[in-house]
């Protein structure tokens, strides 16, 4: 069994205290240089712990503090609610809440299905929306043992000086492995942050940067606090396809959300795909305007996006599955995602 490291723990009852706590222990502490110790300061946040506490155990962190957030009382933290600018979702509300909420399964189903795809019901009853978006990113040769990594003279992202994956690479790849981070940026959300004494919203999408050392464009001291979803467009259609190993437990080896809004006459108004799991952050597909806009999305129209999301998507061996192969499913799931959500049977596989 491996140990915790030592460190302190506060458990506030307020999100106050809890951005109070946060602002001390981390003011004039964190640096944007170095590994990902340095980027997030001494004092952490943990939600549910799901993904946090195996972490500790690998000493891929070692806090001074941590401030735990599953005991704060403030209302807007929990559940899910439809308001005037939008649907909100309370940053604390666990995953099993959020995959069976009846709002979000009406308006957003595929929101609702790839919460209920994280993990195992244990994890979803412990793990939470704010924690699942603010989830680390994963490497092969990065989350594993200390034991394990020294042997390799560790990596770029924790206490060594190169990285295993790009050979000679000054940035780290890991891999964006949140399910609901995907959705949420196809969905076009924005994510709530507060500080103590501050408080602004941040369009999911520029949440994320391109380094997995710390890929969240947020303060040490920020919570995330609320999502905000827009109000479904008329005609929005929603759905995602995951790829992993075991399907009753495994972080997905690919993702790939799809948004899309037909008019009256059935024709493609606007499409998103996003694709994740692939490098540090999840990647929107370019270009699709063109290739959609007016028209049906026919067999030959989904062949032409299929196509173009292979060119432009390319895994990286930052996960244990074949990187050839990952990249031959990135059509496949594309062509599912598609057809899922124009509600038509995937048929036998073409792309
Ligand atoms: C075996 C296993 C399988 C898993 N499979 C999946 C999977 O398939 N898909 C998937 O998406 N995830 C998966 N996970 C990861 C994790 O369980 C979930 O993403 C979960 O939702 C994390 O939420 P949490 O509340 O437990 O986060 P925590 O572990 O508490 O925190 C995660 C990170 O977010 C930070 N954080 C937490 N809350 C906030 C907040 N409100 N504001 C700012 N920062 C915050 C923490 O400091 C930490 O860095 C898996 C985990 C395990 C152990
Ligand atoms: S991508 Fe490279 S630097 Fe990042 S965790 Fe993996 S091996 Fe380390």
């Amino acid at each position: 069994m491996l140990p915790l490291p030592k460190f302190r723990w506060e458990a506030p009852s307020r999100l106050d205290a809890a951005l109070e706590l946060l602002e001390r222990g981390n003011r004039g502490r964190v640096s944007d240089q170095g590994d990902v110790a340095a980027r997030r300061g001494p004092v952490l946040p943990v939600a549910g712990g799901t993904d946090l506490v195996p972490n500790l155990k690998h000493r891929l962190i070692t806090p001074e503090m941590l401030v735990s957030l599953s005991k704060l009382s403030d209302e807007h933290l929990r559940g899910v609610r439809d308001e005037r600018d939008g649907i909100r979702i309370g940053a604390l509300t666990s995953l099993s809440e959020a995959a069976g909420d009846p709002l979000l399964e009406a308006y957003f189903p595929a929101l609702a299905k790839g919460y209920r795809l994280v993990a195992s019901p244990q994890i979803r009853n412990m793990g939470t929306v704010g924690g699942n978006l603010c989830l680390d990113t994963r490497c092969t040769y990065y989350n594993q043992t200390s034991f394990w990594r020294q042997a390799l003279g560790y990596c770029l992202k924790r206490e060594g000086t190169q990285c295993h994956v790009v050979l000679g690479g000054t940035r780290c790849v890991a891999a964006s492995s949140s399910d609901g981070a995907t959705l949420l940026m196809a969905l076009g959300a924005e994510a709530r942050l507060q500080r103590d004494g501050g408080d602004r919203w941040l369009p999911v999408e520029k949440l994320f940067l391109g380094e997995g050392r710390r890929n969240l464009a947020i303060d040490a001291s920020e919570l995330v606090t609320e999502i905000r979803l827009p109000r479904p467009a008329p005609g929005l259609r929603t759905a995602y396809q995951k790829l992993r190993l075991r399907e009753a437990i495994d972080f997905p080896a690919l993702s790939v959300a799809v948004a899309l809004e037909l008019d009256e006459e059935g024709l493609c108004r606007s499409l998103c795909i996003v694709v994740s799991s692939l490098g540090a952050k999840p990647r929107v597909v370019a270009g699709l305007e063109r290739m959609a806009a007016g028209k049906e999305l026919d067999g030959k129209v989904i062949d032409e996006i299929t196509k173009h999301a292979y060119r432009q998507c390319q895994p990286l061996t930052n996960i244990p599955l074949d990187t050839e192969w990952r990249h031959e499913m990135v059509p496949v799931f594309v062509r599912r995602g598609l057809l899922e959500a124009l509600g038509r049977s995937p048929g036998p596989e073409t792309a």
